[in-house]
């Protein structure tokens, strides 16, 4: 074939293939047009997932009857006339290539009036073939409407998702659109539903993240506003503990534009590092504000990656704000966190633990159902408080024969022959590991893996024998999750699966949780519900899929059940969990086949000492 220049319509759709990859694509490049023209109330209709019809209305300044047929030819743009221009973007747009290429892989009407026109104007342009101008009704503004995406184009009609994965990639613009611009007013409506109507936000920008993610988040997130040499970043971090098994709660924007980029990620990354489990993902929605002569928006079609000039300096600012951030969040000292956490004792028994994890002379050993509590000291005499003496404050106890305490077994040799495998707890050591003591000498617990195990192994037996008992919630347990979590909840509703959840949709953006397995109930639940539907709203809709998925389902539930670190333990508790690992299977190894457990004798102590050497 000789060379020769491509016409037009071919041209289009070739970009087309770039910057309109999918509905949601369209529904991004229109709604930004409408941001560009200053709209202040922004509406979207979709319907089909966006591959029937997307319809985008705004109340911005409009174009003149005489600049639609330019609009729609590709290159032309009102937002750039030279390059100096280029280097200094505050639009979303510049490129002048969105509605053209739209209009070649469709059917485009496109109908404006300026603020003082007296009517509007319109036009309709079918898979690039452009018709003629009419007037037409309509308030000033702008309207955009797509149908019938890719129906002349069956290569690309192909790649088309299921409707339900398209509606989720246009909330997920959607939302990111709305959380960067909490002053416009932006209204969803999906296939005659109104998914949400969000006002334009005149004060505080809470409001608009609480509607956009979730009161919740708001709640369990710090503010942060930091300026240094001309940059700023502001926004909400999530507090680790409203960290998500998904990375779908991290919303980051460049001047207002919502931007994926790899020197952001890895400051953020970074400064989570050492307050963030591994696998667990933080939540976030920051605005960074930065000279746009210092950033590069040029270098992807869809707009959606920035190159900063100066990325080191943007690296660090990042990480240092952040990390300065999040250094407030960690955790208290653990003698801080006893004295004010652990629940507050009727008895004394309890008021006793409360100190006697930490010193050396004592500590409290068996859980007791009723009043009484067992000491076990260091040289294994078993000790009981009598709960009916006046509450003792045992502090550093050093003298076991004081009133309150009753020697049950004296004799120090006979008193580990029936001691369990793994002993008695003796406390826990930085909120993650459990130390015991037993026969053979120190045991050390990774207090979160063996929960896991624990809680996983007790789900399958259960399952294995019918169904996983729940128990019904009092008041069900209200739950703010996205659109596509809420569907996914409808799915998971319907399949009548059992993992020890019951929860059903009750709103668009609503669950209610109704009953859960008591395994469960240790476990942070709105935490473990958003994980779970997380992580449904993923797949693209196979009905067997929640079937093959069960075991995983399982395991992951368990996980995120299990009580992670930070917690405080009573010794109760801690030995509760002892005596749970050592009567369930595969207890020395979690779900991920990390070990729970490992013995550290008396000897291995003795030659960290040289003794008897
Ligand atoms: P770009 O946004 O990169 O300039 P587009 O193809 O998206 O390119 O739009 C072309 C031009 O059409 C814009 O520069 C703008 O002048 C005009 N335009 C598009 N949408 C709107 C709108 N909603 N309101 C006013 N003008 C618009
Ligand atoms: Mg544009």
């Amino acid at each position: 074939m000789p060379i020769r220049l491509l016409p037009d319509s071919l041209v289009n759709q070739i970009a087309a293939g770039e910057v309109v990859s999918r509905p949601a694509a369209v529904v991004k490049e229109l709604v930004e047009n409408s941001l560009d023209a200053k709209g202040s109330r922004i509406q979207v209709v979709t319907e089909a997932g966006g591959s029937r019809l997307v319809k985008v209305t705004d109340d911005g300044a409009g174009m003149p009857a005489s600049e639609l047929k330019l609009a729609l030819t590709r290159h032309a743009t009102s937002k750039i006339g030279s390059l100096t221009d280029l280097d200094q973007i505050r639009s979303m747009g510049f490129r002048g290539e969105a509605l053209p290429s739209i209009a070649a892989v469709a059917r485009l009407r496109l109908s404006s009036r300026t603020q003082d026109a007296g009517i509007a104007t319109q036009i309709d342009v079918d898979n690039g073939r452009m018709g003629e101008l009419r007037p037409a009704q309509g308030a000033p503004g702008t309207l955009v409407e797509v149908r019938d995406l890719f129906f002349a184009i069956p290569a690309r009609r192909k790649f088309l998702k299921s409707e339900r994965t398209e509606n989720g990639q246009i909330e997920e613009i959607l939302r990111a659109i709305a959380l960067a611009q909490p002053s416009v007013g932006l209204t969803w409506v999906r296939d005659g539903h109104r998914v949400f109507e969000l006002e334009p936000m005149e004060g505080d920008p809470a409001h608009r993240i609480g509607s956009v993610l979730g009161s919740s988040f708001v709640g369990s997130a710090l503010t942060l506003d930091a300026t240094a040499s001309g940059l700023r970043l502001h926004g909400w971090v999530g507090l680790p503990t409203a960290s998500r098994g998904q990375a779908d709660r991290q919303f980051f924007f460049v001047n207002g534009r919502p931007v994926r980029d790899r020197v952001v990620a890895h400051a953020v990354r970074q400064a989570f590092a050492d307050v963030l489990f591994h696998g667990r993902h933080p939540a976030f929605v920051l605005y960074l504000e930065i000279d746009p002569g210092e950033v590069d928006v040029n270098v992807h079609p869809a707009k959606s990656e920035v190159r900063f000039r100066q990325s080191r300096a943007v690296h660090d600012f990042l990480f240092r704000s952040l990390h300065g951030a999040l250094a407030e969040t960690r955790p208290r000292p653990p003698q801080a966190t006893l004295a004010q956490d652990m629940p507050s004792a009727g008895s004394g028994v309890e008021g006793g633990q409360a100190q006697l994890p930490w010193s050396r002379e004592f500590a409290v050993g068996a859980a007791s159902s009723g009043r009484v509590a067992e000491l076990r000291s260091p040289w294994g005499g078993l000790y009981q408080m009598d709960p009916d003496t006046p509450a003792a404050p045992l502090g550093p106890a050093r003298d076991p024969f004081r009133p309150g305490l009753r020697h049950l077994r004296p004799d120090p040799g006979t008193a580990h022959a029936h001691s369990p495998t793994l002993g008695y707890a003796l406390g826990q050591l930085h909120g993650i590991y459990i130390l015991a003591e037993n026969a053979r000498g120190l045991v050390l617990v990774d207090m979160h893996a063996a929960h896991e195990r624990v809680t996983f192994e007790a789900m399958k037996s259960q399952r294995d024998a019918g169904s996983i008992p729940t128990q019904q919630l009092l008041m069900p347990r209200r739950i703010d999750v996205s659109a596509a979590e809420a569907d996914a909840a409808e799915r998971f509703a319907e399949s009548n699966l059992s993992v020890g959840i019951e929860l059903t949709r009750t709103g668009p953006g609503e669950v209610s949780v109704h009953a859960i397995s008591a395994l469960l109930a240790t476990g942070d639940l709105e935490r473990l519900v958003r994980d779970l539907l997380g992580e449904l709203s993923q797949e693209s809709g196979d009905p067997h899929w929640l079937l093959r998925q069960q075991d995983a389902m399982l395991a992951n539930v368990a996980c995120r059940a299990a009580m992670h670190a930070h917690r405080t333990l009573t010794l109760p508790e801690m030995n509760a969990l002892l005596r749970d690992m050592e009567r369930t299977d595969r207890a020395d190894q979690c779900n991920h086949g990390r070990p729970t457990w490992v013995q550290l004798g008396i000897d291995d102590l003795d030659r960290f000492f040289l003794r008897g050497r």
